[in-house]
C-alpha cells in the first residue's frame, strides 16, 4: 500500500461505487446524518446506467410499474416517465427466413425516462453534498483491522470505520485487494455471483425516424440467427429520431448488425444516421474476466451477501445482493436501502 506517502483523509462509511445502489446508499446516509464518501472508478456515475447527450441508453433503459423503489425515487427526482413503444407486430427471425407474427408476444409493458435512465444516478449525484461523490478513483486495496479499514484508491488514501462495496460482488473480488483474506466461503459465493447483463453488448441503430412504426411494425423481434437475440424499439419520446437497439451475447460490430437489421426490418434499416455498439463483457469497472461462465443465479440475494461482515466493518449492495428484483434498478435501489438501515443501526 503507498498510504504511508499520502495525507491520509478520514469518513465514517466508504463506499466503493457510484453506481445506483452505491448513490442511493450514500443519500440514504446523508439524510441520516451518518459521514460518507463514495469512491468512483470511472469519469461518471451511473455504473450499468448509461445514457447519451441524446438520452439514449446504452445501459439499462426500461422500468416496471410493480418496482416501488424505483417509481418512489423518479417522483424524487422529477422524472418523466413514458411507456415503452409496443404497438404493432414483432417479428420472428429463423435460419434462411423472417415472418411477421400476429401482435406483439415479446412487448411487456414497461417504462422509460425522458433524458435515458442515467439521469436518475445525475439526479441522486446532484443532490448529495459536495465533495462525497470522488470519481476517476478506483479503489485497489482494503486493509481492515480491528478499528476500520485503510482504503487504497488510485491517487487518495481513506481510512474509514466501515466499508460498502457497492459493485458486482465477483468483480469486487476481482479488481480489490483485500487483507486480510476474507473467510473463503464468502471469497466463493462473491466469485461464483453473475454479473447481471455483464456478458452481454448492447447495439443501438439510430435512423432519421421508426419507419417501422408506419409498417405498423413495433420495432421488435426475436431472432435464432443472431447476432441480435432480441430487439425493441428505443425511439425518442419526441419523434425527433428512431431507434432499435438489441441484445447480443456473441461478436458483433456495425456491418453485422446492419445486415441483420436490414433481413428483419427491410432496406430503409440498412442506412442508420448512427450505430453504438456497448460490450458491456469488456468494461473492467463491470465484469470480471470469466463474466460468461456465471451463470448461478441462484446466488443472487444470497444470506452470504446481505449480512455484514467483519464485525460490521464490511458490506456488500449491488443489484446482485438483492432479495427483491435482483438484477434491475429495482433491486439496486432496494439492496441500498437495506445496506444503508444497516449502517446507521449500527451508528454508535
Ligand atoms: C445492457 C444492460 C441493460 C439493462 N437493462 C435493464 C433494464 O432495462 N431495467 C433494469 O431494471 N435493469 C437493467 N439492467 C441492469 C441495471 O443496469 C443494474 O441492475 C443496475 O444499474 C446496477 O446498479 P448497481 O449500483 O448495483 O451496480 P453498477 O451500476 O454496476 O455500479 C457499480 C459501480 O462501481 C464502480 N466500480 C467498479 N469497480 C470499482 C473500483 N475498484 N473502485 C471504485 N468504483 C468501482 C463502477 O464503475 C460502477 O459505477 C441492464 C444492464 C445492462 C448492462
Amino acid at each position: 500500500m503507498r498510504y504511508c506517502f499520502e495525507v491520509m483523509q478520514t469518513t465514517d462509511v466508504l463506499i466503493v461505487g457510484a453506481g445506483t445502489s452505491g448513490l442511493r446508499v450514500a443519500e440514504l446516509l446523508c439524510e441520516s446524518k451518518v459521514e460518507c464518501v463514495v469512491l468512483e472508478a470511472r469519469d461518471r456515475v451511473g455504473g450499468r446506467l448509461l445514457s447519451t447527450d441524446q438520452g439514449i441508453d446504452l445501459g439499462a433503459s426500461w422500468f416496471w410499474e410493480n418496482e416501488p423503489d424505483v417509481i418512489s425515487v423518479n417522483r424524487q427526482n422529477s422524472a418523466e416517465a413514458f411507456d415503452q413503444y409496443l404497438d404493432g407486430n414483432m417479428m420472428f427471425q429463423v435460419p434462411g427466413r423472417v415472418e411477421r407474427l400476429d401482435g406483439n408476444p415479446l412487448g411487456v409493458p414497461s417504462k422509460r425516462i425522458v433524458g435515458g435512465m442515467q439521469t436518475l444516478t445525475h439526479a441522486i449525484s446532484r443532490r448529495l453534498p459536495a465533495g462525497v461523490v470522488h470519481l476517476s478513483t478506483p479503489v485497489i486495496a482494503i486493509d481492515f483491522d480491528e478499528r476500520g479499514a485503510t482504503v487504497d484508491a488510485e491517487g487518495e488514501t481513506w481510512r474509514a470505520n466501515r466499508v460498502v462495496l457497492a459493485l458486482p460482488p465477483a468483480t469486487a473480488i476481482n479488481l480489490i485487494e483485500i487483507t486480510p483474506e476474507l473467510p473463503e466461503a464468502l471469497v466463493s459465493v462473491a466469485r461464483k455471483t453473475p454479473v447481471w447483463m455483464g456478458a452481454v453488448t448492447k447495439v443501438v441503430a439510430v435512423y432519421q425516424e421508426p419507419f417501422w412504426r408506419k409498417d405498423a411494425l413495433a420495432g421488435s423481434a426475436m431472432s435464432h440467427v443472431g447476432p441480435m437475440r432480441e430487439i425493441h424499439d428505443l425511439s425518442d419520446p419526441n419523434g425527433s429520431f428512431g431507434a432499435l437497439f438489441g441484445f447480443s451475447r456473441e461478436p458483433v460490430n456495425e456491418v453485422t448488425a446492419i445486415a441483420q437489421l436490414t433481413a428483419i426490418f427491410g432496406p430503409q434499416a440498412a442506412s442508420p444516421l448512427e450505430v453504438m455498439i456497448k460490450d458491456w463483457s469488456k468494461e473492467k469497472y463491470t465484469s470480471p474476466p470469466g463474466v460468461f461462465q456465471l451463470n448461478d443465479h441462484h446466488l443472487f440475494g444470497s444470506e452470504t451477501l446481505r449480512s455484514p461482515h467483519l464485525d460490521g466493518r464490511l458490506y456488500f449492495t449491488s443489484t446482485e445482493t438483492a432479495l427483491d428484483s435482483p438484477g434491475h434498478i429495482q433491486g439496486a435501489l432496494s439492496a441500498a436501502a437495506r445496506c444503508a438501515s444497516a449502517l446507521v443501526r449500527a451508528t454508535v
